[in-house]
């Protein structure tokens, strides 16, 4: 039996936790639970005494789990998404004022906005406004709102739990999408429609601040953060002169250590996945993998929220992809000393 134990024991106390809040979301125990910023706040949950007497060992959390050594990613897609073949496009929202606000081509702010104003909700990750870069997870009701979500935010933030509100689409990260899938094949859950955003690495607020530090720049005046290939880009507000590249070498030990297990750069079963590498600037890869997914992408083209071309540079999104899948199968030593376990 897999269940909570197996759930400390192989992901926790490992270091694979990736905060997505799935186990706290599917456990027929925690149903209540809304509060929860990050892994070590799930952990405290399940190591309260009650908690852990009303576990009734349903293996629910193990199940889901999208960072569980365990996991067979080929059987999970041919059990949800099937065998389809990919279709890539280069999109752009045709709202300049939303483009302006969105990084790239603001293809998710774009379906946001679109879903909104048919009066549908949409799960997202938006910036706290009290703490500047701070993420949080919340679900958009009116239209008008995709402003709050627009542009690129890295963190940690358990975007699963806006599932307990019924959202008609979740827009998260690879790791995200693949614990609502394991969900799904579980007959857990009806997934909403399933955006997922590219993600070659994770960076957590407290060690952003800390980058920010180290570089002299106030978090107040940051424009956007970008982790690429080969550095991580800070752009400030106002001045295009001042924006910085940072080397990741510099700034290695700062990522999030889970990260290192995920195999999963393109948000492979997201019925939409969307992402910067592939496009110029201003324009945003879309990469769509189900009926569904193309579905919407027609409804937006048709209504005049986005303009899209052919022209992506799949060898690029294809080479990064690999990287990431052969870096999980060897993961780099984590930088920071690892969580403690459980006692059972
Ligand atoms: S009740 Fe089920 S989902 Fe909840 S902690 Fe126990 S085994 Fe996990
Ligand atoms: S389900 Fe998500 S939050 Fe829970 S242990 Fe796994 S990765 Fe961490
Ligand atoms: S690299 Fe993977 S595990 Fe890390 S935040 Fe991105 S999708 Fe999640």
């Amino acid at each position: 039996m897999n269940g909570l134990i197996e759930l400390e024991r192989e992901v926790i106390s490992t270091g694979r936790c990736t905060s997505c809040g799935a186990c706290t979301t599917f456990c027929p125990r925690m149903k209540k639970t809304r509060a929860l910023p990050n892994a070590q706040t799930i952990r405290g949950l399940f190591r309260g005494e009650r908690t852990r007497v009303n576990c009734d060992k349903c293996e629910t959390c193990y199940n889901v789990c999208p960072a569980s050594p365990s996991l067979d990613r080929r059987l999970l897609k041919e059990e949800t998404i099937g065998d389809t073949i990919p279709l890539f496009l280069a999109g752009q929202i045709t709202d300049e004022r939303l483009h302006e606000l969105s990084h790239d081509g603001g293809i998710a702010t774009a379906i946001t906005e679109y879903l909104l104003s048919k009066g549908e909700r949409v799960a997202v990750t938006v910036e706290d406004r009290r703490y500047p870069l701070k993420t949080l997870h919340t679900t958009l009701r009116a239209p008008g709102e995709a402003t709050r979500a627009a542009g690129t935010r890295y963190g940690t933030t358990p975007n699963t739990l806006s599932l307990r509100e019924d959202p008609a689409c979740f827009i998260g990260l690879g790791c995200h999408i693949t614990a609502i899938r394991r969900a799904e094949s579980k007959g857990l859950i009806k997934p909403p429609l399933l955006i997922g955003l590219f993600c070659m690495r994770n960076i957590n607020y407290q060690n952003l601040l800390k980058l920010l530090g180290k570089k002299g720049v106030k978090r107040e005046d940051v424009r956007e953060i970008r982790i690429e290939e080969n550095h991580v880009k800070i752009k400030r507000r106002g001045d295009p002169d001042s924006d910085l590249a940072v080397s990741l070498e510099e700034v290695r030990d700062l990522f999030r250590d889970e990260c290192r297990f995920c195999p999963d750069f393109t948000a492979e079963l997201a019925d939409i996945s969307i992402g910067s590498t592939g496009t110029p600037d201003g324009w945003s890869t879309i990469i769509i993998r189900t009926r569904r997914g193309r579905e919407l992408i027609e409804r937006l083209v048709e209504n005049g929220a986005i303009r899209t071309t052919d022209t992506v540079n799949r060898d690029a999104i294809e080479r990064l992809a690999k990287l990431k899948s052969q870096e999980s199968e060897k993961p780099a030593a984590p930088t920071s000393p690892g969580r403690e376990p459980l006692s059972p």
